[in-house]
């Protein structure tokens, strides 16, 4: 597994944006993802990414996160090979998930969220990269 980025809940997507740019950090892609309710804006660096993640509405489980807690770190994202292998092995070693079954996430990808009580309270996103895109990133 290698790092593929950070989320990080926000209200404002072009103020955060800009702070990030002020670091001298500028987004590379934007896109609305349906099934998670939210628009995101990726932010390479070296060796990862940032993900912003502004709510599409209120219903949102992002909107839920920022009442509750916030703007702040999100989740950590991973990269698997095969993410349906991967999710198998985890539940039959008894690793509690959010996701039963990967799902499409941004860019493309098949994701499947760990729950936080898995892994310390971290909110953790395993990805799988559409076939040739392995190495991006
Ligand atoms: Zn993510």
């Amino acid at each position: 597994m290698k790092l593929d980025h950070i989320g990080v809940a926000v209200k404002d997507l072009d103020k955060s944006l800009s702070a990030y740019q002020a670091l001298g950090l500028r987004a590379a892609h934007r896109e609305h993802v349906a099934g998670d309710r939210v628009e995101v804006a990726f932010i390479p660096f070296e060796g990862g990414r940032f993900e912003l993640l502004k709510p599409d509405d209120e219903e949102s489980p992002v909107a839920k996160f920022l009442q509750k807690r916030g703007e702040g770190m999100h989740h950590l994202a991973l990269t698997v090979g095969d993410i349906h292998a991967e999710v198998e092995r985890l539940k039959a070693g008894g690793v509690r998930m959010i996701d039963q079954a990967p799902r499409v996430g941004a860019e493309g990808t098949l994701v499947a969220f760990i729950h936080p009580s898995a892994t310390g309270g971290v909110l953790v996103e395993l990805v799988e990269r559409p076939q040739g895109e392995a190495d991006r990133g």
